[in-house]
């Protein structure tokens, strides 16, 4: 079923005379894991933006559940790169804020947190302060921290992009796994063709000036990593015809 619809979408900052965003249109499924991919500059975190409602587009229109978005909602979450967690919260209270500020109840809020804990392996840092963890730790919290509002909605901005190769893989997997218990619509933004082809059911690759969509492919190696698939030429022919519209 399309939770998110994009149809024509253009952007253009308001101090700027170029277009960012041109023409985007895309339908994406409620639980599905969705990558969009492209090079720096090109209006991928713009269409996120517009996505979550915090800019509103000046042509065509974005529509949820069939409902054109007018303003930012829990409903559609962003985990941003620089996450800014509080400092002053443990890792519990950074996790529950949401929620917390809903009003949803004590009981539910709860249930929800051990899951979340045990998902991302968080338990035994579940009272420690942001400023006591590395940085892959607090990007399991700030994952976490959305998951628990349960969004239809729960974007990526190039979250992992700073974090070692083996804390990327963790990474990878703990959010493989909460996407699979929450079955709502993920979309992360990378401009790593190998997270790409690990995490994205569905490749949307944005090019172009101003940016578009050049291509959606449904990938056939979703959840392969590229270490297991070294003998295998369909899975390296693929990655170059992705890279070749990327590059
Ligand atoms: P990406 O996330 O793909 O790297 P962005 O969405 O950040 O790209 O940027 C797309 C284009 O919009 C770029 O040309 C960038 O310079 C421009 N842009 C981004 N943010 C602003 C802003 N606040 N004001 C003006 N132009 C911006
Ligand atoms: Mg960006």
């Amino acid at each position: 079923m399309v939770l998110l619809e994009a149809r024509n979408v253009g952007y253009k900052y308001p101090r700027s005379d170029d277009q960012s965003i041109s023409q985007v249109s895309l339908a994406l499924n409620s639980n599905s894991l969705n990558v969009i991919i492209g090079p720096s500059g090109i209006g991928k975190s713009t269409l996120l933006n517009l996505i979550a409602g915090y800019a509103m587009p000046q042509a065509g229109e974005l529509l949820m559940n069939g409902a054109r978005i007018t303003q930012a909602s829990w409903q559609r979450g962003i985990v941003f790169q620089d996450m800014a967690l509080y400092p002053w919260l443990n890792v519990s209270q950074n996790i529950t804020f949401g929620p917390r500020m809903r009003k949803l109840p004590a009981t539910q809020i709860e249930q929800r947190l051990t899951s979340l804990l045990t998902q991302t392996g968080l338990l035994d840092f579940k009272n420690k302060y942001v400023y006591e963890l590395s940085g892959g730790l607090r990007q399991r919290v700030a994952l976490a921290r959305e998951f628990i509002n349960q969004p239809a909605i729960l974007m990526l901005d190039e979250s992992f992009s700073a974090l070692d190769n083996h804390i990327r893989k963790e990474m990878h997997q703990i959010l493989l796994d909460l996407w699979t218990s929450s079955g709502n619509c993920v979309i992360v933004i990378t401009h790593d063709i190998d997270e790409a082809l690990f995490l994205g059911q569905k490749i949307i690759v944005m090019n172009g000036d101003p940016g578009t969509i050049k291509q959606t492919v449904v990938n056939p190696y979703f959840k392969s990593n590229f270490d297991d698939m070294t003998s295998n030429m369909a899975y390296f022919d693929f990655r170059r015809a992705l890279l070749a519209l990327i590059e």
